[in-house]
């Protein structure tokens, strides 16, 4: 097993040359030009006096803000546990997780957020188990009600469930899962009975905080905002790809409850990973801004840059991802009113490369009739995203039957034979489950079309 110095030596061999390292430090506790866009949420504190070691890898703990509503201080960069890395069987890697979990605890994160259906449910035990060795106090965790519980009695036999699967007496941060219709508010939450429920758990002490998680439009969060009850906190999608999406409006919703002085969770702020893999070009404008940052780290800083913002989630899937993001939250600075603009500027050229958009969640799985749903999608953005996309109504010249070899041998070495687009039958039983608002069954066929249309060539 490799030593978790290990780790970070070879995350520094890898990601951080000498050169920006050193930029880093002569660039540290200096403002940046052009002013910040940072005031905070309820007050932001650096836990530690920090210093840049030669190699830029700095030391200290993350900073902090404070939760205006109830005083809780969070660590700005909080611990998405959706994405553990996994084993070749599909099971969690609980070793290099226990690695991971250590080494973001140690360096000052303490927000844990977990759910029902993060990786089947077994995201709960291995966080549950994680962190036993702390004191319980010392760490807030987050779960959530899912959106598949069907009543009451469903929900209070989950709300059971979850304790005992993370070994804990009482939940942090409690969330309803994923608001996208009004109907779930009303139905299920108001009707049945199942927000007063919570109520009571909340008063018996096993929730400390209830808030909700959303997908859904300005007019729903309108309403639900609207409602008689003291949201403690509320989770958002935000990442300066969606920030001015028509679709997306995480620009509105951010304002409608910064409004309200509700703190925000953010979640994807790398958009699953999409904004960590940007093309040559895109990552030189952003470079220029903060060398010392990776595309990852400026995706992360954009969020944390607003002063609405409580804690970014991020799904860390590997020990590299903890220590490069631990990095940029030691000493946080925040975004210039330039880097914001600079960023804003990547999300309009990165559009004008067509790609899905999908986050990798797995929400639409599983597909009744077997289809791979995610990674069609993956195969499609990524090489869309590195310009690499043949595109068949074009010339058919020496570059083009390089895309197209590319492409083609990618969606075929990753996709299992009855698994592709060909083989959905567009039953649309996938849509109302994908919180991008993805048209699957229209994005497959028109993946299908350019496979078909490339095989011909
Ligand atoms: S529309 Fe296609 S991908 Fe979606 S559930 Fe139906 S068959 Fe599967
Ligand atoms: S298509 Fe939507 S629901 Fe399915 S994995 Fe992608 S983002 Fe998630």
């Amino acid at each position: 097993m490799t030593k978790i110095s290990e780790k970070v030596e070879s995350l520094l061999n890898k990601k951080v040359s000498r050169r920006s390292a050193l930029k880093a430090m002569a660039l540290g506790g200096v403002a940046m030009a052009g002013g910040s866009l940072l005031s905070s949420c309820g007050g932001e504190k650096k836990t530690e006096a920090t210093t840049a070691t030669p190699e830029g890898l700095k030391e200290g703990k993350v900073t902090m803000r404070t939760n205006p509503k109830n005083g809780d201080d969070i660590s700005l960069l909080g611990f998405g546990c959706m994405r553990f890395p996994t084993l070749s069987n599909g099971r969690i890697n609980e070793e290099l997780t226990q690695q991971m979990i250590d080494y973001a605890y140690e360096h000052g994160i303490n927000y844990y957020d977990t759910a029902w259906m993060y990786h089947g449910g077994d995201s709960q035990r291995v966080i549950g188990n994680c962190l036993r060795k702390y004191p319980r106090e010392s760490y807030f965790l987050a779960n959530k009600m899912p959106p598949s519980a069907q009543n009451l009695a469903d929900a209070k036999r989950i709300f059971q469930e979850q304790l005992d699967l993370c070994g804990v007496e009482y939940f942090d941060y409690y969330l309803l899962h994923n608001l996208q219709r009004q109907s779930q508010w009303d139905d299920f939450y108001v009707a049945q009975g199942v927000y007063d429920y919570l109520l009571e758990e909340k008063k018996a002490g096993r929730i400390r905080r209830l808030g909700f998680s959303f997908h859904g439009s300005p007019e729903l969060m309108e309403y639900l905002l609207n409602q008689p009850v003291d949201w403690e906190f509320i989770q958002i999608q935000m990442n300066y790809l969606d920030w001015e999406d028509p679709n997306m409006q995480a620009r509105e919703l951010y304002e409608m409850i910064a409004a309200k002085d509700i703190p925000i969770v953010v979640m994807e702020p790398i958009r699953g990973g999409a904004l960590a893999s940007m093309g040559e070009r895109l990552v030189e404008m952003m470079t220029e801004e903060r060398p010392e940052l990776s595309p990852a780290g400026m995706a992360l800083s954009f969020c944390a840059t607003y002063p609405a913002i409580m804690c970014v989630l991020s799904g860390m899937t590997a020990m590299e991802h903890v220590v490069e993001n631990v990095n940029t939250f030691i000493d946080f600075e925040p975004l210039s009113q330039k880097a914001n603009d600079t960023l804003l500027e990547v999300a309009r050229l990165h559009k004008a490369n067509p790609s899905i958009g999908c986050t990798q969640c797995e929400y639409c799985m599983p597909c009744p009739y077997g289809i791979d749903i995610p990674h069609i999608f993956q195969i499609y953005d990524r090489t869309s995203q590195e310009l690499n996309l043949p595109d068949p109504n074009g010339p058919h010249d020496k570059e083009f039957m390089r895309k197209r070899r590319l492409f083609l041998n990618r969606y075929k070495n990753t996709i299992a034979e009855r698994a592709t687009a060909e083989f959905c039958i567009n039953c649309g039983q996938c849509e109302p489950a994908c919180p991008q608002r993805i048209r699957i069954p229209r994005q497959l066929d028109r993946i299908e079309s350019l496979v078909k249309q490339l095989k011909h060539i």
